[in-house]
């Protein structure tokens, strides 16, 4: 709790201008704390008469620490299909585990692995717990909640991983919660600090403008989720050697109040923008969803997937799957286009990675240009063609 001393209090207003929450007033020459307050400490740090103090905000060390060893990844199965961020990730987990000097497990959930469990061996994992049950076969949160936080109450790993996909946000939070662990959410670089070993989390903060490194120091596990395609899975090895635990869940874990009758694709969405090697995004500049239209000319010109900036999904002229972004899809393709968008830090965070970018925006001075590595300045209604006539010229000869 946030403790403002009214005889020390002098009203000056610092206190107001350093937060960040904007949940500090000056009130008839005092400061009142209102209900946007975080516990940042901003404030308290701000205060030159020390009229701030936080109270009752620390959290008491769990006591065995020492006891939490190994690091694991949960490894995303669904349908048949291993998620590709699981192989990055057991990447990441390889070098952490390695400087930690502790083994670094997989947890594989779901039905009908296969040989998924000997392949994740071969991209770096030392143990595969591996749950492969029927009632797995569709995911639910909670069951799969359960069959997690039940490994992990047993095993007492120092460090999980999850993807940031729309599965991993959805039960991982739920995990840490019962857990009583804190979660850090789209890391986007992982590091372990030699002084004491803690898992160093980074991820963009405050819409991207700054990089913020989160240590959990008083609880384990330390739980992070990370974006797909920002780390890098290791070369198969299919010499390396490894422990498969099959693990029979309690019949109590897989009970889910969540009925799945039916899964059905939609089919125009049915994309994975992180897959393909070449993309063609459309922004705010095409002015309306027709604009997608030779958007898409471009892209089947080149084999290449159609993706969107979060100004024109909110539209609805596309569907989030589309999305690159801070909050849609990271992408590093080998090429991307990018048609009528301005170069939001929010885009920007998602697509900056990608090996060769192209501009078009007749805005000389707009902020894409600056990450461009070709820019061309001009109305992309006449470029576009262009580039399409183009194209298909060298291809027909
Ligand atoms: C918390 C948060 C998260 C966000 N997450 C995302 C995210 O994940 N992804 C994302 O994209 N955005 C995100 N945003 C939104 C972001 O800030 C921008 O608003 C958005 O990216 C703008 O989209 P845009 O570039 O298509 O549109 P605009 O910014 O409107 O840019 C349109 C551009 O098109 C150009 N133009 C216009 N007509 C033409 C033409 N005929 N030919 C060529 N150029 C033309 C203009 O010069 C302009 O530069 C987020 C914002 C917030 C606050």
């Amino acid at each position: 709790m946030l403790i403002v001393d009214g005889k020390l209090c002098i009203g000056c207003g610092v206190c107001e201008d350093s937060c960040p929450f904007g949940a500090i007033e000056v009130v008839d020459g005092c400061a009142v704390v209102g209900d946007a307050c975080t516990l940042c400490g901003s404030c308290v740090e701000s205060c030159e008469v020390e009229a701030l103090k936080i109270e009752g905000g620390e959290k008491s060390v769990q006591a065995d620490l020492e006891s939490w060893v190994g690091v694991w990844v949960y490894c995303e199965f669904r349908a048949g299909v291993l998620a590709p961020v699981s192989l990055e990730l057991l990447g990441a987990g390889r070098r952490l585990a390695d400087a930690r000097g502790v083994p670094l497990s997989a947890v594989l959930i779901g039905s009908d692995t296969g040989d998924t469990a000997q392949r994740l061996i071969g991209y770096g994992a030392d143990t595969v717990y591996r749950i492969d049950d029927p009632s797995l076969s569709y995911f639910s949160d909670e069951s799969y909640g359960a069959v997690l936080t039940d490994l992990i109450k047993r095993h007492k790993p120092e460090i999980v991983l999850a993807g940031a996909t729309a599965i991993g946000r959805s039960f991982i939070p739920g995990v840490a919660n019962t857990l009583g662990a804190g979660l850090t959410a789209d890391c986007t670089q992982l590091d372990i600090r030699a002084a004491d070993g803690a898992l160093l989390q980074t991820r963009p903060a405050f819409g991207g403008n700054i990089m913020a490194t989160i240590v959990c120091l008083s609880s384990r596990p330390q739980m992070a989720t990370v974006r797909p395609k920002v780390m890098k899975e290791l070369d198969f090895d299919s010499a390396r050697q490894g422990v498969i635990i099959d693990v029979t869940p309690d019949p109590a874990l897989l009970q889910s109040r969540v009925r799945v009758l039916e899964s059905v694709v939609f089919e125009q969405d049915n994309v994975n923008i992180q897959e393909s090697d070449i993309l063609v995004a459309g922004g705010r500049g095409m002015d309306n969803a027709k604009g997608f239209e030779l958007i898409r000319e471009l892209a089947s010109s080149m084999d290449a997937a159609v993706a969107a900036s979060r100004a024109v999904v909110d539209a609805g002229w596309i569907g989030y799957p589309h999305q690159v972004g801070q909050t849609g899809k990271t992408v590093a393709p080998k090429l991307y286009i990018a048609c009528g968008i301005s170069g939001a830090i929010q885009h920007v965070a998602g697509m900056q990675s990608s090996e060769t970018i192209v501009a078009i925006n007749r805005d000389e001075n707009a902020p894409i240009f600056a990450v461009a590595d070709f820019g061309i300045v001009g109305d992309m209604y006449e470029i576009i063609p262009k580039l399409i006539n183009k194209i298909e010229g060298q291809r027909r000869s």
